[in-house]
């Protein structure tokens, strides 16, 4: 099928594509290239999880207060756009696109991603927003760590995308200083293995459930993950005769 005809099919029946796996497997370059491709939503719910971090910091909340971080959720004035070329995010009127990208935001952020009321919220919150735009003869590609199980395990296409342990450490570190000396990779490596361990606790995210498509992006490109997708949304819209 050509872009087009997809983008098409696409508008005749929506589609929702949840792309699961671990830091640095490039969930996120591979999902906006996609969204942009198949003219469709972008939903970073990484970002969620820090916006939320950011705003307990900034609200000085106490990270031991797991109900009060909970309401923080959902209090939180929240405003996303979802255009993959350009992803922007803001707290009420102010644009923390950039803020939580910091250190110091990954440093913290286990207490929200370990949280399992915020855990609850933010899959209700996602799958809400994933569905409007299926249901509005459009679509939206989410990735994150159980979109695929959790957040909505009836997804159209679900896909859980690895890579080896290095090939994981060398993006991460490249997309975070520019470079990947052996320096560098050490630090990132630190914070990669103990974010992806607090996370293992409350989301199983190496292995993919039943149904679930995996994707080995060790040694493929964007474009060849893609390609690996685009088949995976080729087939379920043959499926559904669009
Ligand atoms: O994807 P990103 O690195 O921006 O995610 C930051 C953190 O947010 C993850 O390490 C994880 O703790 C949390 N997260 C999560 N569930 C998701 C997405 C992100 O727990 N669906």
């Amino acid at each position: 099928m050509n872009d087009m005809l997809r983008r098409e099919a696409i508008s005749r029946v929506g589609i929702t594509i949840a792309i699961d796996g671990p830091a640095g497997s490039g969930k996120s370059t591979v999902s906006k290239e996609l969204a942009s491709r198949l003219g469709i939503g972008y939903l970073d719910t990484g970002a969620m999880y820090r916006a939320l971090t950011w705003y307990v910091l900034d609200r000085g909340i106490d990270w031991s207060d797991g109900e009060a971080v909970a309401r923080a959720a959902q209090e939180m004035p929240l405003r996303m756009d979802s255009d993959p070329a350009d992803p922007h995010v803001w707290i009420g009127q102010r644009e923390v696109t950039k803020q939580i990208r910091e250190p110091r935001i990954a440093l913290e952020i286990k207490h929200v991603s370990t949280n399992l009321d915020v855990r609850a919220w933010m899959a209700g919150d996602q799958r809400r927003r994933m569905m409007e735009a299926r249901l509005g003869g459009s679509g939206m590609i989410a990735e994150g760590r159980d979109i695929t199980t959790v957040v909505c395990p009836d997804a159209d296409v679900r896909v859980l995308l690895l890579a080896d342990q290095e090939a994981r450490l060398r993006r991460r570190t490249l997309e975070l200083y520019g470079d990947a000396t052996a320096e560098h990779m050490e630090i990132v490596r630190a914070q990669v293995e103990g974010r992806d361990r607090a996370d293992a606790e409350v989301s199983e995210f190496m292995v993919a459930a039943p149904g679930v498509s995996t994707v080995d992006s060790t040694g493929l490109d964007v474009r060849g993950v893609c390609e690996a997708i685009i088949r995976l949304v080729d087939e379920d819209l043959a499926r559904r005769d669009a």
